[in-house]
């Protein structure tokens, strides 16, 4: 998603706000036919809602902020859905191309206003810092009891009458080692 820059590049001190909604669709990266783009482990549930200003500096546009989001994912342990409001904080430099040495450019790292001065393409900033708050185990609470590993049963609503003597038999072992794992 393209940013117009190009009446505060070069003046710092000037600054302007970003609050409009942005959609999932406008995060797909410019390489792909992708119609949405969530972060890995889970779904974006309906708009991205940014607090962001972008503030004039001498060595570019820094952008920073809040973005609200409602994350959709699965628990890790009995997959029932969760929608978690999560809020990313971002802060990156978003160099001026002139005053960034291409010897000090690294791709895929340092971000850069868009060659012709006018726009900064937020996207890929947008992306990397939602990636990173998406948690690689969700749960639905703390204390969820998971799925049963013999008959598969949700164990939070349902005791299906498989006791622990079950979860012990040397067959679960190692099923039982990787719940423990997770605390
Ligand atoms: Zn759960
Ligand atoms: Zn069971």
């Amino acid at each position: 998603m393209r940013v117009r820059v190009q009446e505060l590049i070069g003046r710092p001190g000037q600054s302007e706000r970003l609050q409009r909604a942005i959609d999932p669709a406008e995060l797909v990266p410019p390489d792909t036919d992708d119609v949405r783009w969530d972060p890995p482990g889970a779904t974006i549930a309906g708009q991205l809602e940014p607090d962001l200003r972008l503030e004039s500096v001498v060595d570019g546009i820094l952008v920073r902020g809040t973005v609200d989001v409602d994350l959709v994912m699965a628990c890790s342990r009995c997959l029932e859905e969760i929608v978690d409001e999560a809020t990313v904080e971002l802060a990156e430099l978003f160099h001026d191309p002139r005053r960034l040495e291409v010897a000090d450019y690294q791709e895929g790292e340092d971000y850069l206003v868009e060659h012709d001065l006018v726009h900064l393409e937020l996207g890929r900033a947008l992306r990397d810092a939602l990636t990173l708050v998406v948690p690689s185990r969700p749960l639905c609470r703390e204390d969820c009891a998971g799925l049963c590993v013999v008959c598969g049963a949700d164990r939070n609503v349902t005791d299906c009458g498989h006791g622990d003597e079950d979860v012990a038999d040397p067959r679960w072992a190692k099923l039982g080692d990787l719940e423990l794992d997770d605390d």
